[in-house]
This record gives C-alpha cells, sequence and structure tokens, in this order.
C-alpha cells in the first residue's frame, strides 16, 4: 500500500514514518510534503526515497534540492500542494497538515477515490458538507486518525449505523482544566503549551487548553458518523485513557481504551479494517487505579460552545470559527494576545460574519480568507490604538 505523507515532519508524520518502517511488506511511502522544516525532510528523503516530495517554503526547497534522488519529483509553493495530491501514485492519503490548508488535499485525494487518513481536523470542521458530499457520490474513502474518531470507528465497526443512539467524545480537559477562570488572562505560551497526556504539535496544544480542539472534534464526529448534535456528547477524563465511547440504542456502552500513544490510531487508519500487531506499551488498568469523568465547563471553556453553535449553524459558520482561531492561536504563540482574549475574538468574528453556504470548496475558502483579513486588520488596529 503507497502512501502520500503530508505534514511529514510534525508529530503525526513522524509517528506514521515509524509505522511504514515497522511494516515494509505492506506499507511504502511514495511522497512526502512539508512546510519548511528542510533537516527533518532531507532525513526523511534519505530513509525511504520518496518519487514524490512538497516542500511549501522556498528557502527549505534550496535546501532540499541537493538532497533529492533523480527519480525524485519536486513540487513546491502554493499550487505545489495540490500538484503533488492530483500526480503522485498513491493508495492513501495520510493527511496531517494543520490547518485550512489540509483541506483543499483531503478533496482532491476523495475526487481521485483515494482513501484519506485523516489527522488535519480542518478539512471536516470547515469543509464537511463538501466532504460529505463527495463521500455519497463517489470511491473515495475517510478513515478518521484522531484518537477520540479511531476510538469510535473501532466501537462501530461491526454495527449498524441504526444501532448507534450516541457518541461521548473523552477530553482531558487540558492544562487549564482546574484553573480558576479570572487566572487565564496570565497564561502564558509556555504554559499552554505543556499538555499533561498528550505530546502534539503547538497549534492543537493549545487548542487543546482552550478545548476548541475538542469542539472541532464533535464537528468532525457529527460529520464523520452522521449524527446530529443533540446525539454527541463531550465528557472530560483527565487520565486520557478511555479514547471515546458509543452508546448503542439497547443501552451498551462500548469505550476503546489503552494508553496514549498516537501510533496506533495511525497504523489503524492505514490498515482498517485489519488490525495489524504493535508492539507498545500495554494498558495496566490496576496501574492506573481510579479512571475519572466530568462534565466540562463550558462557561469556563467558551470555545468549545462556540464550535457547537457554530457546528449546528452550519454553513460557512465553522470556517469563520476556525479561521478566527488560527489567527488568535498564532497572536497568542507570537504573544501579541492573552491566552483569556482567545475565544472572544473567534466570537466576534462569528457575530460580525454573514453565513453563507459551505457548498463547495471556493464558497468555504473564501469565507476563510475574508475571516483570516477581518480578525488580523481588527487585532493591528487595537495593537496600534
Ligand atoms: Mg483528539
Amino acid at each position: 500500500m503507497k502512501i502520500l505523507l503530508l505534514g511529514s515532519t510534525g508529530s503525526i508524520g513522524a509517528s506514521a514514518c515509524a509505522c511504514i518502517r515497522r511494516h515494509p511488506g505492506r506499507f511504502s511511502l511514495a511522497g512526502l510534503a512539508a512546510n519548511r522544516n528542510a533537516d527533518t525532510l532531507i532525513r526523511q528523503i534519505e530513509a525511504f526515497s520518496p518519487r514524490w516530495v512538497y516542500v511549501a517554503s522556498p528557502d527549505a526547497a534550496d535546501k532540499v534540492r541537493p538532497a533529492l534522488p533523480s527519480s525524485t519529483t519536486l513540487f513546491e509553493g502554493p499550487a505545489g500542494l495540490t500538484g503533488i495530491v492530483e500526480e503522485a501514485d498513491y493508495d492513501v492519503l495520510l493527511n496531517a497538515l494543520v490547518g485550512a490548508v489540509g483541506f483543499a488535499p483531503t478533496v482532491t485525494a476523495l475526487k481521485r477515490n483515494k482513501r484519506v487518513a485523516l489527522a488535519n481536523k480542518e478539512s471536516l470542521v470547515i469543509g464537511g458538507d463538501v466532504i460529505t458530499r463527495l463521500l455519497d457520490q463517489g470511491h473515495g474513502e475517510l478513515i478518521p486518525v484522531d484518537s477520540e474518531h479511531s476510538a469510535i470507528l473501532q466501537c462501530i465497526t461491526g454495527e449498524t449505523r441504526e444501532s448507534v443512539e450516541r457518541i461521548v467524545l473523552t477530553a482531558s480537559g487540558g492544562p487549564f482544566r482546574e484553573l480558576p477562570s479570572d487566572q487565564f488572562a496570565a497564561i502564558t505560551p509556555a504554559q499552554a503549551l505543556d499538555h499533561p497526556t498528550w505530546s502534539m504539535g503547538n497549534k492543537i496544544t493549545i487548542d487543546a487548553g482552550t478545548l476548541m480542539n475538542k469542539g472541532f472534534e464533535v464537528i468532525e464526529a457529527h460529520h464523520l458518523f452522521r449524527l446530529p448534535y443533540d446525539r454527541l456528547r463531550v465528557v472530560v477524563h483527565p487520565q486520557s485513557i478511555v479514547h471515546s465511547m458509543v452508546v448503542f440504542r439497547d443501552g451498551a456502552v462500548m469505550a476503546q481504551c489503552g494508553v496514549p500513544d498516537m501510533e496506533l490510531p495511525i497504523q489503524y487508519a492505514l490498515s482498517y479494517p485489519e488490525r495489524l500487531p504493535l508492539d507498545s506499551r500495554r494498558l495496566d488498568l490496576a496501574a492506573v487505579g481510579a479512571l475519572t469523568f466530568f462534565e466540562p465547563d463550558v462557561e469556563k471553556f467558551r470555545c468549545l460552545k462556540l464550535c457547537i453553535e457554530a457546528g449546528r449553524a452550519g454553513g460557512t459558520h465553522p470556517a469563520v470559527l476556525n479561521a478566527a482561531n488560527e489567527i488568535a492561536v498564532a497572536s497568542f504563540l507570537e504573544g501579541s494576545v492573552r491566552f483569556d482574549q482567545i475565544p472572544a475574538i473567534v466570537e466576534r468574528a462569528l457575530e460580525s460574519h454573514e453565513a453563507g453556504r459551505a457548498d463547495s470548496v471556493e464558497a468555504v475558502l473564501e469565507a476563510d480568507r475574508r475571516t483570516r483579513a477581518d480578525v488580523l486588520a481588527t487585532l493591528q488596529e487595537k495593537q496600534r490604538a
């Protein structure tokens, strides 16, 4: 099975490379795509000799070019990302890009009737309607990589859609679960980047701290499993052992458990519906002791509430929410926005936005572009004032 890996130098990308290396008879790496981390990309090129490579940054492309085998095609620049997804020969697109930039590649691969192993959240958050239609009309396949959605897929495999009553997504609650909300203004990027149970990239770790990430996962679950929002729940589970649960119509609850480790959901998305061996740390429930569960505090973590409201409202609302959040998080990491301002920035963007239908890639990306420009302009105006 030939894999095209987008976002190869990030944390999911590294785990995916490890998984491919573990099963050389089964998986091969057809192509790699990265943003600007030339050193890691060069190491991966040396290890896998991929036939196709994409790199976004022109400086990184200059560094990578001399390291390429003669048979490798290099794609560059904004158009190159679509180019590699359109032209490369692969069976599975593993999309681990961060941000709205991941949406168009998912669409392109589904149009080519490929399997998409999806770790990019934004594809379904901003473009759920477009992707659902492509899945209904074509022969493409969408398999989630995120631990929660993978857990749900593992619980429902072998069941019928009608037998599912409810989905319960678990959330670690992030590093600020117990911090009083009046202290949120003082949270520094370093504190927000220190996640208690999962090690992830910077953007998603901040989203985990605001619970925006969990809100995204609710929107994704709505599209992936075709359930209305009133049948999707979030429960805080600080130990991150239960990765999510499904409640069936006879009251049975199925949960998928394990130590927090992304290698399992990545491997499962590639081999689904088959399970391959994985020599990882095993869950020892007696050593864990207690598993605890709480209702999420949506007044303290307003991003979760904003997400679910935007999801219910539908159309371009989720695209606006996501774009405003991307700018707000980048600004927080740069130090120009406080942690407690993130939900306010998102809320303002949603209020000032004129919603439309999100039934084409262009409509979604236009809402994305416009929101980014508006939010950036508002933030810059504030800084000057
Ligand atoms: Mg997750």
